[in-house]
């Protein structure tokens, strides 16, 4: 009797000893990850500020794009668990309408994860109706305040515009012909004509969006949301927001 007694707490003992083991090894670990000197290496945002207000959203892919290109990336809700947060609704905090160019996949480039970004993806992001009312879906209904065009350097479809070949097959004429304009407009500028374009192009596109009837304009001049412009360079993995779409932004209403 006496000697299962001992038996039975010496197991208990044990179990004990196991279980504060592996709590302190996981507090340990989630310390380290949750430290504020971690987060600021990391540039974390909080993803449901970036959510109610697109300039945290905006701070929030320049974060995950620097991790990236630093070599920091965290892979944020790419887990089961987020799977299954995820099952009956999204809110991503970004819509990005970018280039379909297999070297620019987007969680990857901003190091997000999943139900983050509503993503549209055309050659040269040329949009048309499917991709306005995919843009305005995900305003109206999904209430997401960002919108980047995310241009990329030596794009096929704004070097065919520079280019123009003859006879150009099936319906990538109408690619061609929507960047066309884009291209004229820096003919005169110094440089590399294809990479002038590109930013051309996207300062274009978001003026178009920013102008566009009968959801994005109200938004957008009421300060309910962002719609700016960057550029994604393709030897160094960098996004860069250009300038020219970050000033005079409207401010939201108090
Ligand atoms: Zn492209």
């Amino acid at each position: 009797m006496k000697k299962t007694f001992f038996l039975a707490l010496v197991l208990l003992l044990n179990q004990n000893i196991m279980l504060a083991q592996s709590k302190s090894g996981k507090k340990a670990k989630s310390s380290k990850i949750d430290s504020s000197k971690w987060r600021a290496e990391h540039y974390i945002i909080d993803r449901d500020s970036a959510y109610a207000d697109p300039r945290i959203g905006l701070k929030k892919l320049m974060g995950g794009n620097k991790r990236f290109i630093e070599g920091k990336s965290i892979k944020p809700r790419q887990d089961a668990s987020t799977i299954k947060k995820l099952e009956y609704g999204q809110a991503p905090f970004a819509t990005i309408v970018g280039c379909s160019d297999s070297r620019v996949p987007n969680e990857v480039i901003f190091d997000q994860g999943l139900g983050d970004l509503f993503i549209i993806r055309t050659a040269g992001q040329v949009s048309a109706a499917a991709s306005y009312g995919s843009m305005e879906f995900a305003t109206l209904k999904l209430k997401t305040k960002l919108i980047v065009v995310l241009g990329h350097t030596e794009c096929g479809a704004v070097a065919a515009a520079v280019q123009r070949p003859e006879n150009v097959p099936g319906h990538i004429v109408t690619l061609i012909n929507e960047i066309k304009p884009a291209v004229a407009k820096c003919s005169h500028l110094p440089g590399d004509p294809i990479n002038n374009a590109v930013r051309q192009n996207v300062i274009d596109q978001v003026n178009n969006l920013r102008d566009l009837e009968p959801i994005l304009h109200k938004k957008y001049v009421d300060g309910e949301i962002l719609i700016v412009g960057a550029v994604y360079d393709i030897h160094t993995g960098k996004v860069e927001f250009l300038e020219e779409t970050l000033q005079n932004l409207p401010q939201p209403k108090k």
